[in-house]
């Protein structure tokens, strides 16, 4: 079974979230289930690739319009550490650029990647048995696949989609409609919301099967998808929820490279103690307070909105250090910097994205705080388990699958919504079990135990697989 995914992120080549984790991760499992896995992505412009050898295996030329951009397929050579095979996209004029999203002409961006691929797969001699898109940067896929002339030799090609995150859609103008190569033009409802190209969208009406990253997100999609609620109920039969696994080997405590010193359940109190010791110095934090931290995109799905006000009733009514990572929104970025006048030696805030710096904080901090609005499944709160960071979580998609809160028997703090006060009341609850330090570190050696590891969904991913394949 040959099974190639297709996305614009995929770690440690190119992230942004949990996208790239996933990406980087579930085809290195499926391999090891026996499936053949690679990865497909945008040859960015980025530090990592350029440190790379790679082997041109394909060229040729997207149309997108009247206008023609030179390509070229690139094979990553060297990936044992990465456990799957990744092909790069190389458009130059279109996707060197040193961020992977943010710019105006991002649409052309993702179509051109999608057509290039197609391009590439219809004189490629190992062609998949299976097209997996993640995301509406290759959501277009399974039109592509199923409607276009062109590519009618792939056409019985089952193609999945996992939609990570519904909020972004993709959604461009029927202008740019002359991007996509001669289709039925009976068909173009396929490609339809609203009145608009929605990738998205098309790729939940065309793709053999539809899955989320959490079955509690499938769930809340069915009531709110940013508008395609009606859609997915409508597709309901083909849609199932798939939690996210998070990858063992490279979260790991104990041989993780990036933190300040490693531990295993057996040595957790000396080894998060060290990487405290090593955060309470860098950000000017008292380590012998709690530390509450937080680490994400600064947006509203986020709960970010609410930080500044968490974090200025928090402080003011509790003994506690907090630390929050992450960027985004630049009125909150502003808010969380300015609070940090106010409270010197027990806050502090690092604008920017640092996976080093992330990482230490899993390692040392003692609570992980997700406000989440909406949270697809999650990979923080799993990151924060394996390290023993006792996670604290609104009940929502996947952090309402994977966190058992302390009073049920379970191991986390939840709260029912995103607001200022719950998070706080949250905050108060974390403070009075980490005054009980018997009982917290019972906690804290029980969550390392958790496997969340993509044992159990590899398997589930390659059963869909097997089903769809029989099906041609
Ligand atoms: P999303 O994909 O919605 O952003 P996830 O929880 O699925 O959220 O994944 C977030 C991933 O991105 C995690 O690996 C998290 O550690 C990482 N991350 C988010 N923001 C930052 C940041 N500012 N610096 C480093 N890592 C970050």
């Amino acid at each position: 079974m040959r099974v190639l995914h297709t996305s614009f992120e995929c770690y440690p080549l190119a992230k942004v979230g949990g996208l790239g984790d996933v990406v980087g991760s579930l085809p290195k499992y499926l391999n090891q289930l026996g499936c053949t896995a690679d990865v497909v992505i945008p040859y960015h412009d980025t530090n990592h690739n350029k440190e790379q050898h790679h082997k041109t295996i394909f060229s040729g030329i997207v149309h997108l319009g009247n206008v023609n951009y030179n390509f070229s397929v690139k094979i990553l050579q060297s990936t044992e550490l990465l456990g799957f095979q990744v092909f790069l996209v190389d458009i130059p004029k279109l996707l060197h650029r040193s961020n992977v999203y943010g710019y105006s002409d991002d649409t052309e961006r993702f179509v051109s990647f999608q057509l290039a691929i197609l391009e590439w797969l219809l004189s490629y001699d190992q062609k998949p048995d299976i097209i997996h898109c993640h995301d509406h940067h290759t959501g277009l896929l399974p039109f592509l696949v199923s409607q276009a002339y062109k590519y009618k030799e792939l056409s019985n090609i089952p193609t999945v989609l996992t939609i990570h995150n519904a909020q972004y859609q993709g959604q461009f103008s029927y202008e740019k409609l002359n991007y996509l190569p001669e289709f039925d033009i009976q068909h173009i409802g396929l490609l339809d919301w609203d009145k608009c190209i929605n990738p998205l969208a098309a790729g939940i009406k065309c793709a053999w099967k539809v899955n989320t990253v959490s079955p509690g997100y499938m769930k809340e999609l069915q009531n709110q998808a940013n508008g395609l609620e009606g859609l997915l109920a409508h597709e309901n039969n083909k849609c199932v929820g798939i939690l996210n696994g998070i990858d063992h080997s490279i979260w790991n405590p104990e041989t993780d490279p990036m933190v300040i010193k490693n531990y295993t359940i057996d040595t957790l109190i000396s080894g998060r103690a060290a990487n405290k010791e090593w955060i309470c110095t860098r950000f000017n934090l008292d380590v012998k307070k709690p530390l509450f931290a937080f680490i994400g995109r600064m947006v509203y799905e986020k709960g970010a909105d609410l930080l500044p006000d968490i974090a200025r009733i928090a402080l003011e009514h509790n003994d506690i250090n907090i630390l929050i990572l992450g960027s985004g929104n630049p009125e909150v970025e502003t808010q969380l910097l300015q609070l940090k006048d106010f409270f010197h030696g027990r806050y502090n805030t690092f604008i920017g994205y640092d996976e080093k710096l992330s990482h230490i904080i899993y390692a040392g901090a003692d609570f992980l705080l997700m406000p989440s609005r909406v949270e697809p499944c999650g990979l923080n709160q799993m990151y924060a388990l394996r390290y023993g960071l006792i996670p604290i979580v609104r009940k929502i998609g996947g952090l309402k699958d994977t966190i058992i809160d302390i009073k049920d028997g379970g191991f986390g703090i939840c709260h029912e919504n995103a607001t200022i006060q719950e998070v706080c009341d949250a905050i108060t609850r974390g403070v009075a079990l980490y005054a009980d330090q018997k009982y917290y570190k019972e906690i804290q050696k029980k969550i390392m135990k958790i496997d969340n590891s993509w044992n159990t969904s590899a398997k589930k991913y390659l059963e869909e697989y097997e089903f769809l394949n029989q099906l041609k």
